[in-house]
Order: structure tokens, then C-alpha cells, then sequence
């Protein structure tokens, strides 16, 4: 058996317009961040169906669980405020010190679970799109990231 799916892994100056837009409101979305404990600002944009675009970004807490991810907290946002909208796609961008991450801030296992059952709540693909400022790797569907899902 083999498991493949195909992305794009080029450089964010060659993506599409709308997709370096959302990748620029995900590195602006980082500065609502609160992250004392790592130093790690993560800021997601969503674009929804209508065109408008919601953000997050990570929220940690000393009691480190109760802290959220920047792309659950856009996911769940976009979910309770536009729950007749779907998700078209999500970018990710993550600055560390002030400075845009250097290392490509692909979602964790939790956000991985969270965007494929949105995905198959909604029936349309959630493109997904993590970039720094020298790369940028676009994925089709959530369903790439989350093989042999829960
Ligand atoms: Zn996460």
C-alpha cells in the first residue's frame, strides 16, 4: 500500500495573490499572540466562503493545556460567529523573538484533527499554506496532513 498526495513547496514571492494575502493577515494575526512560555507567535487566517477572511493566533497559559493553537482559535471562531460558511483555505505564519519563524510552522497533530473534521463537516477540501518569508508548501486538502485520521 502507499499513501501520497501532491503540494507545492516553492518560495512565497510565487504564490498566487490571494493566497500571499492570507499568508501576510496569518504573519499580522501573530501579533495578538500570547505566548511568555515559548516565545512562539503563531497567527492563522482562514478565508471563508464569502471571501472575508478570520484570524487567531496561539494563547498559552502557565497551565500549559488550556492553551490554544492560532489555528483552532481562528477554526473554532469561524465555526461559532459564520457556522453557514465554509473554510476555503488557512494560512499559517509563526515569528519567534520578533522575527518571522525560520522553520515552516506546519499545524500540530491537535490543529491536524480539528481542520480534517471541519473538512468533512463541511465536504470541501481546506487548502492549507504555511509559509516563513523564504518558504512557502500549500497543501490541497487537510486530509493530506492526517492520514488514517481518529
Ligand atoms: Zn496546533
Amino acid at each position: 500500500m502507499v499513501y501520497s498526495f501532491t503540494y507545492n513547496a516553492t518560495t512565497p514571492d510565487q504564490l498566487p495573490a490571494d493566497e500571499q494575502e492570507l499568508c501576510a493577515r496569518a504573519l499580522e494575526a501573530c501579533e495578538g499572540s500570547y505566548a511568555p512560555y515559548s516565545n512562539y507567535h503563531v497567527g492563522a487566517a482562514l478565508r471563508l466562503s464569502d471571501g472575508s477572511v478570520v484570524t487567531g493566533a496561539n494563547q498559552e497559559n502557565a497551565s500549559y493545556p488550556c492553551g490554544t493553537c492560532a489555528e483552532r482559535t481562528a477554526l473554532h471562531y469561524a465555526q461559532s460567529a459564520h457556522p453557514t460558511l465554509t473554510v476555503d483555505a488557512i494560512a499559517v505564519a509563526a515569528k519567534s523573538s520578533s522575527r518571522p519563524a525560520t522553520k515552516l510552522p506546519f499545524p500540530c497533530g491537535l490543529c491536524r484533527q480539528a481542520l480534517l473534521e471541519a473538512e468533512q463537516r463541511q465536504n470541501t477540501p481546506i487548502k492549507i499554506i504555511v509559509a516563513t518569508s523564504k518558504e512557502a508548501m500549500v497543501f490541497p486538502s487537510a486530509a493530506c496532513l492526517l492520514p488514517f485520521a481518529f
